[in-house]
């Protein structure tokens, strides 16, 4: 993905203090599993030798800056690089936390036009960064510039908020957004100690608008990791009315090697999850093959492993072999 101005791949720390007092009240488990995700590591200094600055190989599908077109009929916009907290496992975080700020009119007018004049493209992201660090009246007006040019685009509007700061999550949020049809909201939730009170009444107030949640996890090292940990995470979503969408393997972005989940340990939970919880509780394990492969749902054939049994075979989207370290 291509940025504006200059970008640094170290991420800023911002915690809320909703999110802090949620670590100090879980159980041990769940206080770990938090604070993973808020306290800088000093191995984030260290790249390992097969992490890359953009891991998804975004740049050439960025028509212009923060507007990358991956996947034929799905577009995604930046919307701003703020977010509410810096999750230290960040994939996009030579953009997140930078100095590019909000999306500026300027930057949505060529979107707005690319938008007209793609029609394959059925869904728009807005994804950064954290759209709801803008205020109300510029993510509407956001929305309201891309149903202009296409009405029936659908707009997933994918945030954090509702794990750290779920007041942000107001009536009158939930009640603009759906206005709008085909809007549908993805949050990030990584551990059932995170699914507290307050963000069931923030999922409740989405969902009393008409607007459908979904969750994206990434599977993290110390903080679910393991078998029981997953199995509690997707059922208590599924309680509070979330269907689990994705477990992401966490790419190879530069920095993260502390929190990467080996993929043949990540393969052999996965396996075992699916015949521990039901099919509306399980989401789709998927790998971000580096250098532009695409996101791959696992297992999606046999990967073999290469010859020293380092590294999986994995088939990318444009059939091309790609190699994704196997330990
Ligand atoms: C993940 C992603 C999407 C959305 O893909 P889904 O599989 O539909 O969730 C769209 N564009 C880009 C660049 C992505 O990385
Ligand atoms: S909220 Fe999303 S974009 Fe922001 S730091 Fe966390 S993972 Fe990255």
């Amino acid at each position: 993905m291509r940025v504006k101005k200059g970008s640094t791949d170290y991420l800023p720390f911002l915690t809320t203090e909703y999110y802090l007092q949620t670590a100090l009240q879980a159980d041990d488990a769940g206080c770990r599993a938090i604070l993973k995700q808020i306290i800088p590591d000093i191995r984030e200094f260290d790249t390992a030798e097969c992490e890359l600055k953009d891991p998804l190989g975004e740049e050439k599908f960025s028509p212009f800056p923060r507007f990358v077109h991956r996947y034929e009929d799905r577009a995604l916009i930046l919307v701003t690089d703020r977010c509410a907290m810096y999750c230290r496992h960040c994939f996009r975080r030579s953009f997140s936390g930078g100095i590019n700020g909000p999306l500026s009119d300027a930057e949505l007018t060529p979107m707005a036009g690319y938008l007209a004049e793609h029609r394959e493209i059925n869904e728009v992201l807005l994804t950064g960064g954290d759209p709801l660090t803008l205020s109300n009246e510029r993510l509407f007006k956001i929305i309201a510039r891309i149903k202009s040019v296409r009405p029936e685009l659908v707009v997933r509007v994918c945030s954090r908020m509702p794990v750290v700061n779920p007041d942000r999550i107001s009536r009158a949020l939930a009640d603009g957004l759906g206005s709008y049809e085909g809007i549908w909201f993805v949050t990030h939730f990584n551990h059932a100690a995170e699914l507290t009170e307050y963000s069931r009444a923030a999922v409740r107030r989405l969902l009393a608008a008409g607007i459908p949640v979904l969750n994206q996890s990434v599977l993290l090292k110390g903080v679910n990791d393991d078998l029981s940990s997953l199995k509690e995470l997707f059922q208590k979503l599924l309680r509070f009315g979330v269907k689990p969408y994705y477990l992401f393997q966490g790419d190879l972005a530069r920095g993260t090697s502390h929190l990467r989940v080996p993929l043949r340990r990540a393969l052999e939970l996965t396996s075992k999850l699916k015949y521990e919880i039901s099919g509306m509780a399980m989401p789709r394990f998927a790998v971000d093959l580096p250098g532009g492969g695409g996101k791959i749902t696992l297992p999606s054939q046999s990967h073999p492993v290469d010859d020293e049994g380092e590294f999986y075979i994995i088939k990318g989207l444009d059939n091309e072999e790609y190699r994704y370290p196997a330990n």
